[in-house]
């Protein structure tokens, strides 16, 4: 449960109930009477009470301790108030950090439900009740400290730099040790599991673009080991980056032969629908709540890079939700 990585860095493996991803590594960096820890898991009994075992056992003064949060995920931001209340300083970047804190809020969750409809959704009323993102948030609001790229983090001998790799969410952070060659990649990039890009909104358009991006800027860094949120260290993060990159390329070469094959006109949903997903459901229709919305984001993305980049030529996006070809 408890593994050093590193000198004095130690990986706790925090349960994720009821998900597909299981377990979140939460890193515990320790330097005499103070701590800096990154990420934290859901806001859930089990979670919760694995988190704070670890932190006992490692003898980690919560009063002496930041907590840098890579991006709003429940299960990487869910115990931040807590810690808060528990005098921890805490630490996202400024869209994270603001994106968070307005999940918390219902009028969020009926705005996205309106944007769910807009997909063509039918969304009742307890369409978002089991989503983590809902269910397993921070228990209140927390004030953070701002930190943004190249900010540089301190803690023993460790120089932690703020990287930031928008792409996975709008203001994702990551954090890189030049000297010692150690990245913290949260769920940029995932040894076994392709991390998820979805649509955030017309305010933030090209997130595929973003995300091919941010793995471009990391590729040529030194890297002795990369310590990513969900499952195993990547000991060579450019061959899997090379891997994430052709992995998006087959999607946006499904989505778009979807696109020429189908009809003049296509919404999301049926696109979505027509992508291949490892998810254990005969049908579409059968997708639970929680994993269409991913579906529909990642179709989304996906269909928006290849408008951007003139792949598919004669489309557009009308209210962000139909794909349609201009009559000419
Ligand atoms: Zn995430």
């Amino acid at each position: 449960m408890i593994k050093e990585v590193s000198n004095n860095i130690y990986q706790c493996e925090i349960p994720l109930p009821e998900n597909p991803l299981k377990i979140l590594n939460s890193y515990m960096i320790i330097d005499k009477n103070e701590a800096l820890i990154i990420d934290t898991g859901f806001n859930h009994p089990a979670s919760k009470e694995v988190f704070f075992r670890c932190v006992e056992t490692l003898g980690i003064n919560l009063r002496k301790t930041r907590v840098l949060i890579t991006h709003l995920h429940a299960d990487h931001s869910g115990l931040t108030y807590d810690l808060y209340q528990r005098g921890c300083e805490i630490l996202m970047s400024e869209g994270d950090g603001n994106a968070t804190l307005n999940l918390l809020k219902e009028s969020t969750w009926r705005k996205l439900k309106e944007q769910m409809k807009s997909y063509g959704i039918d969304v009742e009323n307890d369409f978002f009740d089991e989503h983590p993102g809902k269910k397993y948030a921070p228990a209140g609001d927390f004030p953070f400290t701002k930190v943004k790229e190249g900010g540089i983090l301190e803690i023993g001998p460790y120089r932690l730099k703020v990287i930031s790799v928008p792409g996975h969410t709008p203001d994702m952070i990551n954090l890189y040790d030049e000297k010692y060659q150690i990245y913290f990649s949260a769920d940029h990039v995932l040894a076994s599991i392709t991390p998820n890009i979805g649509y955030w909104g017309p305010e933030h358009p090209g997130i595929l673009k973003q995300y091919i991006d941010s793995l471009n800027k990391i590729l040529p860094l030194r890297v002795n080991e990369m310590y990513p949120s969900h499952r195993v260290i990547i000991k060579d993060h450019k061959k899997r980056i090379h891997e994430l990159k052709k992995h998006h390329r087959r999607r946006l070469n499904e989505v778009k032969s979807i696109i020429l094959q189908g009809t003049v006109e296509m919404t999301i949903e049926e696109i979505a629908a027509g992508m291949s997903w490892k998810i254990p459901f005969d049908s579409w229709k059968d997708f639970p709540p929680a994993q269409k919305a991913f579906a529909l984001g990642e179709a989304m993305s996906h269909v928006e890079y290849l408008i951007e980049n003139k792949e598919i030529r004669h489309w557009s996006h009308i209210d962000d939700v139909l794909v349609k070809q201009e009559s000419e």
